[in-house]
């Protein structure tokens, strides 16, 4: 829908305007109406507009405007973030304003509230408003996606009273007559239906002026509402109960002061954020879905984000058993299921919304909480431009909004748990497992001298014995390994070059179901060469393995036991990975062998084995978190085990059994793990003891590139002298991914003691870096890959 502007005034308005001077301009400006505009652009700033007097009723902040930007007055969209009477300060007398031109939305597309959260993902993340607005609003609800225009029929204001002054044909009367009863305007076909009349009627009387149409735009999609089968709430254990307490007398403003000593203002301090750190199995999920009843009760609504829809069907079942009206956000939904779910969730009438990341920004009215799942997941920061963590836009909407924030783990990243270990989080926990399930054992195994190893194959000695004895007891066994594909290193035998992805520094893995060798980074594919690329001799040999060479390996070894592998590669189709896992959950399948998909919030009872076939790939990124993830990951696919009676144990091969995240992970201690990566972090200057900013450049040639990228270190190095604050600039250097899609990439770090003096450095510097040549760089604030 557009509403169009009568550009006839506008040109007036301009020719006259260029005949005046500035000073004469600004007098009249006085009372005129100036709209500021930002744009999906990297600018620093918005842009002012005069609001023609015929756009005034309709433009308000939130909707999207055209407007004429630069020298070439390109008609260009953006949005409107503010209104005032006359001149801004900042450029009066210095620059002639340009008039808006036209308004794009009848209403509003995010509320003032999301304005100011906007604004503050922009300033914090060092992008444009405008870029921001653009990535958060989606797509499909900009453009309306799934609905029409209809037009509708009223009696004319005024006219009513003086319907005798016309003559009127027996059929018009009775059209009359059926509007004068309706209590709403009618479409036509209901018009002429009650009326008992064909359109020529109702035409005649519009062009008379006794009747007016207006629009009206109306959804046309609605979803078929499956009916889900409803559950009881299960009574809580006593840990359950304390944690549910602490958050209730948060939600209520009844918490005590989290600084001892600090007076507490009850208004202002429900916009807590809250840490529970709850051992796998310990009924997280419970205490959410009691803490949601008690906002819902107040008509409030909550938004749930978790890591990803797919990988959680678990956990979105519980939801919809337990609330009248749940939305669940994911990545399949249509753009008119998608506009459908935000129109109902605008209205209030969603309880519960469900979603990954961007559900951060789900436009309910009156926001009650806001809970983050396995906030500890990578996903939850987003890696495209506005480069967003969803737990800090967490943490400013709940201020913003007064409502607790509530953040839950097992591994609580070391951010939240560092914040909770100083005041700034309230921590709860929860020690132990429902009905005190004792933690599963996890036997670390050394495979340095393992013979089947050295011979090349995945599953080991010991591996192997436990899977015999949990089949033969008739357990079920879940094997992780994270790397897909059959093998990820092709090499020639003759010159023993790699064969590499032609565009990213990578080398091609094998995929032997497809019959391609694939690119991980950017997805080219080249069939398998049956010569060396470089050489040409024939004779190329095959290194390591991924999970396609694992599960030819698992059926060579269990012949007749039915076997599922889990990965981005065979659980390609909607819906396939949900019906992996009920084939798993019924017993159809008893080895369920995958990625890191399967490391995820799964919970079947019958699993008494969990292999983590390779837990040094992990470790071994060039990242200074990789013991952080490794701890995390092993610890959550022990997770999945154990989970009733029947027990369970965790085998982990590693040719680094003293490796710290291993040792703490096997002995489930990750407060033990925290407490020493913290000291390395602290060594080290790394978050979360020092906040960090990475500098991404890239460019097609790789001199000219080091080169632009060591004057920007020079000049970041220059700046941080003029600073009173302590800061430190690592590099430049080749990033570890150091060539992607045809450019070369470099990357600068910077860290300080506080995020905002690392902005302060960022934007001096901006205007030297624009001018460095040969390079696009890119700004990521406390960023999480390191690739
Ligand atoms: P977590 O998310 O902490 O790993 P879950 O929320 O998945 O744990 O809970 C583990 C299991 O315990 C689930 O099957 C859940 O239904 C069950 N459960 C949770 N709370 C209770 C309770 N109070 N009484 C009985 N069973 C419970
Ligand atoms: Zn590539």
């Amino acid at each position: 829908m557009r509403l169009f502007y009568n550009g006839l005034v506008n040109r007036q308005q301009n020719l006259f305007e260029d005949a005046a001077d500035l000073k004469w301009n600004e007098a009249d400006l006085r009372d005129r109406l100036v709209a500021e505009v930002v744009f999906n652009r990297p600018m620093e700033t918005g842009y002012h507009y005069l609001v023609p007097d015929p756009l005034r009723e309709m433009l308000q902040p939130g909707q999207r405007v055209k407007v004429p930007l630069g020298r070439g007055n390109k008609l260009t969209i953006g949005f409107c973030v503010g209104l005032q009477h006359g001149m801004p300060a900042e450029i009066s007398g210095k620059r002639k304003l340009k008039e808006l031109e036209e308004v794009l939305d009848r209403e509003p597309l995010v509320n003032r509230k999301m304005l100011e959260l906007t604004r503050w993902i922009a300033t914090y993340y060092l992008c444009s408003w405008g870029q921001v607005l653009h990535s958060v609003i989606p797509a499909a609800v900009k453009k309306n996606a799934g609905t029409r225009e209809y037009r509708l029929f009223r009696i004319a204001d005024g006219v009513r009273e003086r319907l005798d002054d016309w003559q009127l044909t027996a059929k018009q009367k009775a059209v009359i007559e059926v509007l004068k009863a309706a209590t709403e305007p009618m479409l036509i076909d209901q018009l002429t239906e009650a009326a008992g009349c064909g359109t020529s009627p109702v035409k005649t009387l519009q062009k008379k002026g006794i009747l007016e149409a207006i629009r009206e735009t109306r959804m046309t999609f609605a979803p078929n509402n499956k009916k889900v089968e409803r559950e009881a709430d299960l009574q809580l254990t006593d840990y359950q109960q304390q944690a549910l307490d602490v958050i209730i007398d948060t939600i209520d403003g009844k918490s005590p002061p989290l600084h001892p000593g600090d007076k507490k203002d009850k208004k202002s301090s429900r916009g807590e954020t809250i840490l529970l750190h709850g051992v796998t199995g310990s009924g997280k999920t419970e205490v959410y879905i009691r803490a949601i009843r008690h906002i819902v009760q107040y008509g409030q609504q909550a938004i749930v984000l978790v890591p990803e829809i797919s990988l959680t069907p678990q956990t979105i079942r519980r939801f919809s058993k337990r609330f009248d009206s749940v939305a669940v956000l994911h990545s399949h939904l249509t753009d008119s299921e998608r506009h459908w779910h935000w129109q109902r969730i605008a209205q209030g009438k969603v309880q519960v919304v469900v979603g990954a990341r961007s559900a951060v920004f789900a436009p309910t009215p009156n926001l009650g909480l806001i809970i983050i799942d396995e906030e500890h997941e990578t996903t939850f920061k987003q890696e495209t431009i506005p480069r967003y963590h969803a737990r800090e836009v967490a943490r400013k909407r709940a201020q913003l909004e007064n409502v607790p924030l509530l953040l839950g783990s097992a591994t609580p990243m070391l951010e939240s748990w560092w914040k909770a270990n100083t005041n700034q989080y309230r921590l709860i926990s929860l020690p132990e497992r429902i009905e005190k399930l004792p933690m599963p054992p996890v036997v670390t195994v050394d495979t340095q001298n393992d013979p089947l190893i050295s011979r090349g194959h995945n599953i080991g000695r010991a591996l192997r014995n436990s899977m015999d004895q949990a089949l033969k007891d008739d357990g079920q066994i879940i094997l992780f390994f994270n790397l897909r594909g059959f093998t990820p290193v092709l090499w020639c035998k003759h010159c023993r070059e790699k064969i590499c992805c032609p565009h990213c520094a990578t080398s091609l893995t094998w995929h032997k179901d497809r019959k391609l060798c694939l690119c991980h980074t950017c997805d080219f594919t080249s069939p398998l060469p049956e010569s060396c690329p470089s050489c040409n001799m024939p004779g190329m040999r095959h290194f390591g393995s991924g999970t396609q060479r694992l599960e030819d390996e698992v059926r060579g070894k269990f012949p007749g036991v039915s076997v599922i592998r889990m990965d981005s590669d065979s659980m390609k189709k909607p819906g396939s990975h949900n019906e992996a896992l009920e084939k798993f959950r019924h017993g159809e399948v008893s080895i369920l062998l995958g990625t890191q998909m399967i490391a995820k919030g799964l919970d079947f009872p019958n699993v008494t084995l969990v292999g983590v076939v390779d837990a040094d790939t992990s470790l071994h990124q060039i990242d200074f978190r990789a013991s952080e993830r490794t701890f995390q990951l092993i610890a959550q696919v022990a997770g999945r085990t154990g989970r009733s009676s029947r027990g369970g144990r965790v085998l982990v091969q590693t040719i680094q059994p003293d490796a710290e995240a291993i040792r703490f992970a096997a002995e489930h201690d990750f407060i033990g793990f925290a407490r020493q990566e913290l000291v390395h972090r602290k060594e080290r200057q790394m978050p979360p003891v020092s906040d960090l900013l990475r500098i991404i450049l890239r460019g097609t040639d790789e001199k000219l590139l080091e080169l632009s990228a060591i004057d920007m270190g020079d000049i970041l190095r220059e700046h941080a002298k003029t600073f009173d604050y302590e800061f430190r600039v690592l590099g430049p250097g080749p990033a570890p991914l150091s060539r992607l899609k045809d450019y070369y990439r470099f990357h600068i770090m910077v860290s300080g003691n506080h995020h905002s003096e690392l902005c302060e450095l960022i934007n001096s510097c901006r205007k030297k870096f624009a001018k460095l040549p040969h390079i696009e760089y890119a700004l990521d604030v406390d960023p999480l890959h390191m690739r």
